[in-house]
Order: structure tokens, then sequence, then C-alpha cells
């Protein structure tokens, strides 16, 4: 593995500074900062070969279809994906579920219906189903979470029934940084015949995801978490399904014929790719694999393990700090809250100490609820980010205590 700083010289962004302060950004869970190769193969695109893909005869066309294709490629060999047929891509974790929920609510649900999430879902995991629940009259479920921010396992047991049509959760909480057991959630569902979908927006980033040894029926995650660009994410799906499932956007590309009285649909996976697919995004996300597998993702989950722990150690530390989400299974994000000071002003003070950190419910109100609190602070840490910089937040945080005592 490269040497920290090697690794930190590959994300020029790291090596600013704001307020005459070096940047210490630990906010990765919101976006990740993007590698120098990533950056340079959006450049490529733009400066020699871009062209529409799929539609022109011509040479840049030919060059640009065949990079997104490679792209797709990657990402199934990334994934490990049976085929690339199974491999959409999309606007992102959002645009994929919403993707599902539209096409799998037409096509499969019924009033009474029931669709099981959990109580830490993120909002684009919650809000698509609960839109899909009005449209047909089915039930939304949802697995209650226990003080250390887990779910509540035998709870989840006795929701499942044959009613149940769909089980869609996430594979790590964005709020809490709990590793939920997807494993156990997808061999139970499968027992009563009910797909599942995992939410890897949290979790692709953070070690190895085989969809075959977990055996989801879809995972979805979004490019820039994973040190690819904004706007281009993935949806994987079962053959299976995706092959019944009808297409949840029409337009070009993904039509065989059209005729005013009938149109056919594109094979998979085109079928689910309308109109001018973010190509640049999907290459530039290739280019994050790549770079993300030359790091080495056991590598990077053993270093992360490593700043989780010293993290937890050095915050746990400072008095009047309470941790929200405690399991024994976490990726390095580190919610929390100092007594009697506000997270907005904690997260603006830190601000101007350079430091970058998230505030607020993080997209994830009912989680929140669920602790009667209405946000945290959110340190959300990877595998560039350093012991020292974790010990400068420590230092912040002690300085913002302090201001207000
Ligand atoms: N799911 C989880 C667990 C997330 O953390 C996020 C973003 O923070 C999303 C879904 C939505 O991702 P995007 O905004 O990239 O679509």
């Amino acid at each position: 593995m490269k040497n920290i700083a090697e690794i930190r010289a590959d994300f020029p962004i790291l090596g600013r500074s704001v307020y005459d302060k070096p940047l210490v950004y630990f906010d990765n869970g919101a976006t990740t900062q993007k590698p120098q190769c990533v950056i340079d193969a959006l450049t490529e695109v733009y400066t020699s070969y871009n062209a529409n893909i799929h539609r022109g005869v011509h040479y840049l066309s030919d060059m640009s279809s065949e990079a997104y294709e490679n792209s797709r490629e990657k990402v199934r060999s990334f994934i490990n994906a049976g085929k690339k047929e199974e491999v959409v891509f999309t606007s992102g974790t959002t645009g994929s579920i919403n993707g599902i929920a539209f096409s799998f609510g037409e096509r499969y649900i019924k009033p009474g219906d029931e669709i099981i999430i959990s109580h830490l879902e993120h909002h684009a995991n919650i809000v698509p189903w609960q839109m899909m629940c009005e449209r047909k009259g089915a039930v939304l479920r949802v697995i209650p979470v226990n003080d250390e921010g887990e779910i509540i396992f035998e709870e989840y047991l006795k929701m499942l029934s044959s009613k149940t049509k769909l089980v869609s959760v996430t594979q790590v909480s964005n709020a809490l940084g709990t590793v939920l057991p997807v494993n156990e959630i997808i061999t139970a569902a499968h027992s009563v015949n009910a797909p599942v979908l995992i939410d890897g927006a949290q979790g692709i980033q953070h070690g190895v995801v085989d969809v075959k040894i977990m055996d989801c029926d879809f995972y979805v995650f979004s490019g820039h978490k994973i040190y690819g660009p904004t706007g281009i994410g993935i949806l994987y799906g079962k053959e299976k399904w995706l092959s019944e499932l009808p297409p949840f956007q029409g337009g070009g590309d993904m039509v065989d014929k059209v005729t005013f009285e009938k149109t056919t649909y594109n094979e998979l996976p085109f079928k689910f790719e309308a109109g001018t697919m973010n190509f640049t995004g999907a290459i530039g996300l290739a280019r994050a694999l790549d770079y993300v597998m030359s790091i080495g993702r056991i590598d990077i989950a053993i270093r992360e393990k490593y700043l989780l722990s010293h993290a937890t150690e050095r915050l746990s530390a400072i008095k009047d700090l309470k941790i929200y989400g405690n399991s024994v299974r976490k990726i390095p994000t580190i919610s929390f809250l100092l007594k009697d000071i506000h997270q907005y002003d904690a997260g603006m003070i830190l601000d101007k100490m350079g430091i970058a950190v998230r505030t607020g419910t993080h997209c994830a109100q009912p989680v929140m609820d669920r602790y009667g609190i209405d946000g945290t602070i959110r340190a959300s840490i990877c595998f560039y980010n350093t012991r020292e910089e974790i010990d400068i937040l420590a230092g912040g945080i002690e300085k913002v205590i302090s201001m207000f005592a």
C-alpha cells in the first residue's frame, strides 16, 4: 500500500487551506474528494473523445461508447455481478431506489402488500417506498433499532410473512455508522420469497462488496461517495428481476422499435437507460474504482478500522461529548453531541478552524427522532484522513467546549 503522504498527494484538494488553516475534511459521508486520476479521466473525455454514446457511427462516438461499456464491465467486476447486463447506470443511489420503487410497484404490488425498511434509513430509502405504498395501497413496515443503533433482528424476523413483497435496507447507516447484518437480512427475506434491495451508498467505499456472495436482488450506490464524480450511480439487479420489471423512464436508447401504436424495449441493461446517459461520469467512476483497487480494499478497511478506533478513543475521552451509535460493527463515522451546545454552533466554530464536519439530521430524520434529538455533529472519516487530523478535531472540540464554558 502507498504510504499516507503518497495517498494524500493523489487528492489535490487535501492540500488546500481554508481560513488560512490546513483543510481537515471529515465530511466524506456526504461526498468524498477525488484523486487526480479521476479528474484526469473527465478532462480526457472532454479533450479527446467527447461524443454521444451508442448513436454515432463516427470515430469519437465509437471511442466514447467503448469507454462507457468498459466502465460497465469495471463496475461488474468490482461488485462481482454475474453479467454486464445486470449493471445499470443511473444518476445515483437516489435515482436507483426511485427507479426500482416505481417499477417494482407497477409490476408486483397490490393493496395490503408489505415493504420492509429499517429505522436507520436515509430519506432516499424511505420516501420512494412511501410514494409507492401510497400509489399502490401497500403498507410500509419499519424494523426498530436499539440504543446502540443496531436493528433489532428478532423484530425483523417477526415482520416477515407472505405479505412481505420486498425488503430494502441500508448496508451502513449514514447517520450513525452502524454496519447492518445484510447477509442475515437477505437470507431471512428469501425464506419468504421476498427480494432484497441493499442501499450501498455508505457501504461500497468501506470494504469488499460481492453481490453474488451477498445474494442481494438489487444493490445500489453513488459514484461520488467512492471517489468518483457526481451525477453517476449504479443499479445492480439480478437478471431475473431486471428482465421482468418495466422501465422507469422512457426516451431515446431504451427502445427497440417505436411506433405510435406500440413501443418495444431494448435489451438489458439499456432498457433502463433512457436518454443521454452521464457517460463522462461513468468513465470517471470506472477510474475511481481502479484507484480504489490500486490501494486495495482490504488495506483501506484495515486503515479505516485503525482510524475509527483512534477517533472513538479520543472523542469518547472528552467530557460532555456523547456519541450516538455504539455498535461494534461500524464504519469510521462518529455522530456526537456536546452537552448544552447546539450542533450548528459547534459545526460553525469547527469550520473556522478549518475542520469540515456535517451537522443536522443527515437526511435521516427518523434516526434523530429515535433518540429524541434534532441532529448531531458527524465526523465521517475515510482512508486518506490521518491520526493527526483526528487529534486536531479532538482539540477543536475541546476549544468549542471551553468557549461555551
Ligand atoms: N443512502 C444513504 C445511506 C446515503 O448516505 C445517501 C447519501 O448520503 C443516499 C442514500 C443518497 O445518495 P445520493 O444523494 O448520492 O443519491
